[in-house]
């Protein structure tokens, strides 16, 4: 089907507009050459990578980068670059597949991956001149060359634009010195190039060069010792030292000024591959659980029989399953964006720029979910293995601190919550995302006698459809009540947008669950689908409770008397099955079936 752009929701109207299941894309929905894919890179995941857990767990840099190199020559480092420079121009959701499959068998395979590939390389791809990205590109996407990027500093972290290094035109205008120092530099032990932010005189915005570094020519750049970490225990991190660094003027990325825009978009690319890169470390985390449970034996009984270890396995398999559907659907939606703005007459750089930028509060709520769903899945694996978790022997202990860094790299989540939240106001703003109009409707509902009606659920998934429309009046009713009370100033009131942000985030990975599970029912059957329509219900289940407990927290914070009471009353309405669902039959429908399977199955 051609996508309008009309039948097209902008990035946050998820929020505003009911999404029609048959417009979703799921898993499900992967083309014959994206299935081929992602064989292939499971196959290399296993051959490559799995198979040698060890040496990346005893902090074997080079045979990363050997891993890189390999994975080079296969085409995986290229899958998103257009082919004029050696890529194979694949589109965003084969590039999120390659993400996701490629990223089960360590954290340090994949953050040298992905800090390759996205924040690597993109910067190059989406802002560089035809010059640079002939010169560069082809090396990047072979894995020739591989890419770091340089923007923390000691004293800038969060705040990236606060950086010190510096950039001094020469007196004949052909170069640019550099001077500064960077740190927590993935990829910096083996890497050709650096995307180095740096400021230029008294400039507010810093600005992005592509600076090589040749080890036999080090051009002033050094290297501090590897970092000692948690976890991605054979991911390079280093630091890097600039003592005038000489590069040439036409290595200067877009404009002078130009680099806290180039960063923050690389960024919103980098959190969606981030989340993509969390799904198959889950669903492998799940696989090793319930095998290890069907095996264990306590009280002569396998400990999979438990009820409290059906509960976690549920549990882990429901949100892996929401975390797959979300990211999928974001990925689809910003590869039609790219592909409409391409029909529209943008080159292909600015299409996927503008296409991902639209997309910025869907890239950031994945990120935070997916990253803390798999810190769960981790958590609970431990819980499951027992003392054996506990363990370097067994693969929980590994995968448990390799999750940890993605709740802090790519943007820290408190940052990411306080960003969709922001982005979101800020569209509504501009007038891209109507969230006042419904936002008045939700008021005059509140203020309206309630209908006593019962409805008719008979047809699937009808009464969770309700529940998600009502938790997106939660969202417009807290967050239209907040932003009519602190106006501008709601950016001081954090705890409020961290709340507002979990509420958003549970309805856009809530709704996306239940897309996929009835466009599946849909067409293959609802007995066929039946668990995956469970695990869609408990996902759900929970997100009201999520939005129960910050819609409370948030309404108590800032309204008082009359306005407090008729917001809470509105909440109390607003989270109210008419018909619970009987979660624990759930969950152990959920389980029974990963059981029997002996693996994350769907
Ligand atoms: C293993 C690893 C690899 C990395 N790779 C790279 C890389 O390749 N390139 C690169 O440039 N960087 C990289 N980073 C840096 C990473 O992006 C930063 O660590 C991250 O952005 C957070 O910055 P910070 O560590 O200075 O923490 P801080 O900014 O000091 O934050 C500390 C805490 O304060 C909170 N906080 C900060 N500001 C606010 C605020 N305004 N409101 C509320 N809370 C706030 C944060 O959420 C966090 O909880 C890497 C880091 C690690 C650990």
């Amino acid at each position: 089907m051609e996508t309008k752009d009309k039948e097209l929701l902008r990035g946050g109207q998820f929020l505003v507009k009911e999404t029609k299941c048959e417009d979703v894309f799921t898993p499900e929905d992967f083309s014959e050459e994206q299935k081929m894919m992602k064989e292939a890179v499971m196959e290399f995941n296993e051959r490559e990578i799995i198979a040698h857990k060890a040496r990346f767990e005893a902090k074997d840099f080079a045979f990363t980068e050997e891993v890189m190199r390999k994975a080079g020559e296969l085409g995986f480092l290229g899958v998103a670059v257009p082919e004029a420079y050696g890529g194979l121009d694949m589109g965003f959701v084969s590039t999120l597949l390659v993400c996701d499959y490629i990223s089960s068998g360590t954290g340090s395979f994949s953050t040298a991956f992905g800090a390759h590939t996205g924040i690597g390389t993109m910067p190059i791809t989406l802002y560089g001149t035809e010059e640079q990205k002939q010169k560069y590109v082809p090396k990047l996407a072979t894995g020739e060359w591989f890419g770091a990027y340089c923007l923390t500093e000691p004293g800038a972290g969060s705040d990236a634009n606060s950086g010190k290094t510096t950039a001094t035109l020469s007196e004949d205008g052909k170069s640019y010195k550099i001077n500064g120092q960077k740190m927590w530099i993935s990829n910096a032990g083996f890497c050709r190039l650096m995307i180095v932010f740096a400021r230029i005189e008294n400039d507010k915005n810093i600005t992005g060069f592509i600076v090589e570094y040749d080890k036999d020519n080090p051009n002033g750049i050094t290297l501090g010792e590897e970092e000692h970490k948690l976890g991605i225990r054979a991911s390079s991190t280093r630091q890097v030292f600039f003592n005038d660094t000489v590069v040439p003027v036409e290595n200067m990325l877009a404009g002078r000024g130009e680099g806290f825009k180039i960063a923050m978009n690389a960024l919103n690319v980098g959190r969606i591959k981030l989340a993509g890169a969390c799904l198959d470390s889950q669903r492998r985390i799940l696989t090793t659980a319930v095998q290890y449970a069907n095996e264990r034996k306590q009280f002569n009984t396998p400990i999979a029989d438990f009820g409290a270890i059906k509960y976690k396995l549920a549990e882990m398999a429901a949100s892996a399953y929401a975390g797959e559907s979300a990211t999928y659907r974001a990925a689809k939606n910003i590869e039609d964006r790219i592909a409409l703005r391409v029909a529209a007459g943008n080159s292909h750089q600015e299409a996927e720029l503008k296409g991902v930028e639209e997309y910025a509060i869907e890239c950031s709520i994945l990120k935070v979910a997916v990253s803390e769903d798999v810190q769960n899945c981790a958590d609970e694996g431990i819980q499951i293995f027992g003392g054996m978790g506990f363990s370097e022997e067994t693969p929980m202990e590994a995968a448990w601190r390799d999750a940890r860094i993605a709740r802090i790299y790519e943007g820290t989540n408190e940052i990411n919550r306080m960003l969709s939240v922001g982005m979101l106001v800020k569209k509504a703003m501009k007038g891209h995302v109507d969230l006042l109009g419904p936002a008045t409707k939700v008021q005059e509902e509140l203020m309206g006698i309630p209908s006593f009606e019962t409805p008719d659920y008979s047809e699937l998934f009808s009464e969770e459809k309700e529940m998600i429309a009502k938790l997106k009046k939660v969202f417009l009713m807290v967050a239209g009540a907040a932003v009519q009370k602190f106006g501008p100033d709601l950016e001081e009131h954090q705890q409020l947008l961290i709340a507002a942000s979990d509420i958003l985030i549970e309805i856009y990975m809530a709704e996306s669950a239940i897309l996929r599970a009835e466009k599946n029912a849909k067409r293959f059957g609802e007995d066929a689908q039946a668990v995956q329509i469970a695990m869609a219900k408990l996902y759900l289940y929970n997100a009201v409770s999520i939005v129960e407990k910050n819609g409370k927290e948030s309404i108590i914070s800032f309204a008082e008397g009359d306005e407090q009471r008729m917001l809470l009353m509105g909440l109390k309405r607003f989270v109210k099955y008419t018909n619970y669902p009987d979660i624990v039959d759930l969950r152990i429908a959920i389980a029974e079936k990963v059981k029997a399977e002996n693996k994350y199955c769907f």
